[in-house]
């Protein structure tokens, strides 16, 4: 090798290096709100070295394509991200997990047809790596576009169970592992392909099941697949900076569905079976409800919260969708300002992505402080006057204790049926995301606040400045 070619490879190497320290930075500065944004800032810096080395650095196709494609992506990225509502957030990173997938499975397949087609001796590891990338993506890629159906509200997000469905599952697996089998002692497009399409089926078969519910556990799951796959194509190319990126994301893939499976109370493989809760045959209980609540009006709930000592306000997903956090913020001065103990109750899975609420409530600029997670506040909700729902509905939901027959059974939810007194904000009698009716709301304590959360704020605060 010459000097020249030498000199390359090591300015690539290091540019590799230095990129791999700022993702790792950019990472654990991601822990934290108050740093999120320099480590946002920095893993996208890393992202550009790493892209330029890599450009740089080997000789992969013409400019004019290279730039083609950086101007197409770069568009459709900043369109979609500009475009996209702070609620539907979620379903972008659904789909973006979907493409991460697919771009590992397309350029692995890419290899593969290169090297069959050159006639080239296929050595059994890069076969087994080539066939890793195609089958984590393409599972990657439909499982993704599922959950995006199911968050979007396109596919049913209760569980949808087909009869004998793991039996199915199971004889997908082996079709699977035959022809990758197949492929490695006998490299051929048809082996190929039967794998990729079988995979592609089982990221549907395997998501569809699952109920909404436990949606956060999927899609980080998927996250850390569409990482896998990167690192695995990352082996298939000798690329170092691939496999560090995709390493990366797949861990931290890993760990962020550990901690949903922890919030959950659900052991990976309860939820990977799916249909969690509900018989064969059977649908999570959804029925129009005739059971009479008690509903109340701002001026009413405006007279509760006043003469309350401890409030405790409970977010979840209609707060994000009526962006009433700058409202709630308000009346939570003025309550403070009377001398009421006002706290915010933090459910893990709480709206739709990990830390959605604390996002919100940090824009509004709540003091963190006032923020409680779960075990911290539980145990306060028997000591507190009044519980104000605004949008939660899963997580506040009791059936989660009893009914084994709930695909919620199990997760351990907020405990707010045990304050004195609970105002539910939301604007109808609609099911929470699970598709389950929620007992709180028929409680003798519990007071329905029927509209638009940011409405129903608004008043109250106009109607507690006027008391
Ligand atoms: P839910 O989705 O269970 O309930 C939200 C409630 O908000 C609905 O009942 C809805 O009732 C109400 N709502 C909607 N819009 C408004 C509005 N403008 N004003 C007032 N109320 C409104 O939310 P939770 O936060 O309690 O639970 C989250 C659910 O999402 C859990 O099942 C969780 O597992 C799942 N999930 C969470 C993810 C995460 O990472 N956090 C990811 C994917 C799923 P109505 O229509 O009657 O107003």
């Amino acid at each position: 090798m010459s000097t020249d070619a030498l000199f390359h490879i090591n300015i690539t190497n290091a540019a590799y290096i230095f990129a791999a320290i700022l993702f790792i930075v950019g990472l654990k500065q991601l822990g934290s709100p108050a740093t999120a944004r320099r480590g946002n800032r920095m893993s996208s810096l890393a992202m550009l070295v790493a892209v330029l080395a890599t450009v740089v650095g080997n000789e992969i196709m013409s400019w004019e394509w290279i730039l083609g494609g950086i101007i197409v992506g770069s568009a459709i990225g900043v369109y979609s991200a500009r475009k996209v509502e702070m609620t539907s957030m979620p379903q972008l990173v659904a789909i973006f997990n979907g493409f991460g997938g697919a771009a590992s499975a397309v350029i692995a397949a890419g290899e593969l047809i290169r090297l069959i087609n050159e006639g080239a001796v296929i050595a059994e590891d890069v076969s087994i790596t080539i066939m890793a990338s195609v089958i984590v993506g393409g599972v990657t890629l439909t499982g993704s576009f599922i959950a995006y159906g199911k968050l979007q509200g396109l596919v049913p997000t209760r569980p949808l169970l087909m009869p004998i469905r793991n039996v199915i599952n199971v004889a997908l697996l082996i079709g699977m592992i035959a022809s990758t089998v197949w492929l490695v002692i006998d490299p051929s497009i048809t082996a190929f392909l039967i794998a990729g399409g079988i995979a592609l089926a089982l990221g549907i078969l395997v998501v569809i099941p699952i109920g909404g519910a436990d949606m956060p556990v999927v899609i980080a799951l998927l996250n850390s697949y569409s990482g896998i796959a990167g690192a695995a194509t990352g082996f298939v190319l000798g690329n170092n900076m691939l496999i560090i990126a995709g390493s990366l994301v797949g861990a931290s893939g890993l760990i962020l569905t550990r901690i949903m499976t922890k919030a959950m109370n659900r052991s990976l493989m309860n939820v990977m079976l799916g249909g969690f809760g509900v018989e064969d045959g059977a649908s999570a209980s959804g029925d129009e409800e005739t059971r009479p609540v008690t509903s109340i009006q701002p001026e009413d709930a405006a007279t509760m919260l006043a003469y309350a000592q401890s409030v405790i306000f409970v977010p979840g997903y209609g707060l994000a969708v009526a962006q009433a956090q700058h409202q709630v913020r308000e009346l939570a001065d003025l309550l403070k300002q009377k001398g009421i103990s006002v706290r915010y109750a933090i459910h893990p899975v709480a709206g739709r992505m990990p830390g959605h609420m604390n996002v919100l409530l940090a824009e509004a600029n709540v003091p963190y402080d006032e923020l409680k997670d779960l075990d911290e506040i539980n145990g306060e909700f028997q000591r507190t006057d009044v519980a104000v729902v605004i949008g939660a509905n899963d997580v506040t939901n009791p059936s989660a204790r009893t009914d084994t027959s709930s695909p919620i059974y199990g997760m351990p939810i907020l405990n707010v049926d045990q304050a004195q007194s609970v105002i539910m904000m939301k604007r109808g009698m609609s099911a929470g995301f699970a598709g389950v009716q929620n007992e709180l709301f028929f409680l003798d304590k519990t007071q329905m606040l029927f509209g638009d959360a940011k409405d129903s704020v608004e008043k109250i605060t106009k109607e507690v400045k006027d008391l």
